[in-house]
């Protein structure tokens, strides 16, 4: 059910529920759809509107002010901004849904490289997955089934060479607005839910705790009413669940006297991003490759009719669908092939996880090469809070992100492309021009405005990383706080290693696997 904030007494103190969800982004809204119509009394706050779609209330976005260090500032001067939005739906209302689980490697350590790695497992992960699919509507999870890509996409990968180090991967993205904006796609779900109690206007200021920082007794949290501080009011729930995004998530503990910290001050730190270079080179060909090659390549939409039995298969329809009406009744998506090392490369190569996007030209005579990679977790890479900056609605201190390429991501990059550029000269790549400057210090490489400049890929990830032991990071397997019994985390801060996939897809599934956990199940 529907209720206001605004509408609430001042001082008001709302109590009663099982379960407090502050944010309502990918995480936030995944957790609350799975807990509806359960015997759970389950209090969503929302810093938004029911209406929100597209654009944030200026004075609402005004909130994610921020300052970045000197490397993130050359790259994005207005990434904090840029890369998040406060609303009802949250950032999830900026993207297109690309979408690929983490690869099983990604999750485990890797001697020699990171000593890093996931307190679960892949398998632990699998049927989340599955659940997530259904949630953005993919289908099944079927990434390595290459007969069925080759077959729905017209298309084959490269032939495979002997000592090949790379090999062709399948990403999906979802365009279709009412379904990726997911408080669109669950709107009457959550509105007519008895147990779901979604919050509108309310915002989460600071985290009320016991005098040992074990236990959180209450919310202290404000309405905002004409670009100014409205009301003020508190929640009280049995269980807490903080899913603001990977980095508000990190400022509102560190705004509540650095709660949840270990004893190595670890709250804020290992920051890590998808670093992007767009358009870092460009391939010749001495022969023109084949369409059906560039087919694999080449972003498709895909039509699947799910099946009517258990036992059936997904029946993929050909033809476009004239009615956009009928993108609820098949599953409609878009999906292409990439190329990515095999995981004994990266043993190998003692690198991170990567993907080449190639985008041909049309007569298959050249190809832009896009990368995307994963970094080390780095503690020098961190977020603070910023006590010179205020917002300027409440006056709390904002959120300081100092995001650091080291030279082990540096090295990842740099090798990630010669790979990718050997795998290519095998294949008739006979002219290769790099457009970013990848030599010398990352301060050195190919910054805005110019062609070929470092981005910063938006995916927040490992401030509140995930470890079976709290010496090593700041949740425990089930997202909650090592510290702290019942304040849970939700969202990609908690990623111990981020691999090279978008990060929702996982979110998704861990927030599922969070709801099934504070269910009992
Ligand atoms: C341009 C762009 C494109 C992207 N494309 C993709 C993509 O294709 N695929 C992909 O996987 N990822 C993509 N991402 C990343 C993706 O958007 C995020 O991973 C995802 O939205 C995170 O979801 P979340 O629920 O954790 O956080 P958010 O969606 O940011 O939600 C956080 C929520 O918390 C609320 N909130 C914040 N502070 C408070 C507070 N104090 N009190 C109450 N509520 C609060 C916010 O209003 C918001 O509703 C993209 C990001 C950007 C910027």
């Amino acid at each position: 059910m529907y209720r206001h904030a605004d509408h609430l007494p001042a001082d008001t103190v709302l109590r009663g529920f099982d379960l407090c969800i502050v944010g309502a982004g990918a995480a936030g809204i995944a957790m609350a759809q799975r807990l509806a119509n359960t015997s759970l009394q389950v209090l969503l706050l929302v810093s938004g509107a029911p209406g929100d779609k597209r654009e944030p209330a200026a004075a609402r976005q005004s909130l994610y002010a921020g300052t970045t260090g000197e490397f993130l500032r050359k790259v994005d001067p207005d990434f904090l901004q840029r890369s998040r939005l406060n609303m009802y739906g949250g950032t999830t209302n900026h993207f297109g849904f690309w979408a690929r689980p983490l690869d099983a490697a990604d999750m485990l350590a890797r001697p020699g490289y990171r000593d890093v790695g996931w307190p679960i497992s892949a398998d632990e992960l699998a049927p989340y997955y599955a659940a997530a699919h259904e949630f953005g509507r993919f289908g099944p999870v079927n990434y390595d089934d290459m007969t069925f890509w080759q077959r729905v996409l017209y298309a084959r990968c490269f032939d495979a060479l002997p000592g090949d180090k790379l090999h062709g991967a399948i990403m999906r993205a979802q365009y279709e607005e009412n379904l990726h904006d997911f408080q669109v796609q669950f709107r009457d779900q959550l509105r007519d839910a008895p147990n779901i109690h979604v919050l509108f206007n309310a915002h989460l200021l600071t985290i009320d705790s016991d005098e040992a920082r074990s236990h959180v007794g209450g919310l202290q949290c404000a309405t905002l009413v004409n670009g100014e501080a409205g009301t003020r009011f508190e929640v009280r729930a049995r269980q807490y669940v903080l899913a603001c995004g990977g980095i508000e998530n990190v400022r509102l503990l560190q705004l509540s006297g650095g709660l949840g910290n270990n004893a190595r001050d670890m709250l804020g730190r290992g920051f890590m991003l998808h670093p992007l270079l767009t358009n870092a080179a460009r391939v010749t060909f001495e022969q023109p490759i084949a369409s059906e090659i560039r087919n694999f390549f080449r972003e498709q939409q895909i039509r699947l009719k799910a099946p009517t039995t258990p036992a059936g298969d997904y029946l993929h329809m050909a033809t476009p669908l004239v009615n956009p009406e009928l993108v609820f009744e098949y599953l409609v998506f878009n999906a292409w092939g990439m190329l990515a090392p095999t995981h004994q490369t990266l043993l190998d190569e003692r690198i991170g996880n990567f993907r080449i996007i190639l985008y041909f030209s049309d007569d298959g005579k050249e190809a832009i090469v896009n990368l995307n990679w994963e970094q080390l977790p780095d503690e020098n890479s961190r977020i603070t809070l910023n006590p010179a900056l205020r917002d300027p609605v409440f006056g709390q201190p904002a959120a300081h992100v100092d995001w650091r390429l080291n030279e082990a991501d540096k090295r990842s990059a740099v090798r990630a492309l010669g790979l990718s550029l050997d795998y290519l000269r095998a294949r008739g790549g006979a002219g290769v021009k790099m457009i970013t400057d990848v030599g010398g210090a990352a301060e050195s490489w190919t910054f805005p405005p110019a062609a070929g400049a470092l981005e910063t890929g938006d995916h927040h990830m490992g401030a509140l990383r995930m470890s079976a032991s709290p010496d090593a990071g700041l949740v425990d397997a089930n997202s909650r706080l090592h510290s702290v019994d019942n304040l849970y985390i939700a969202g990609s801060a908690v990623f111990p290693t981020g691999g090279y996939a978008n990060p929702t897809l996982t979110i998704v599934a861990l927030s599922l696997r969070l709801a099934d956990h504070l269910r009992g199940l």
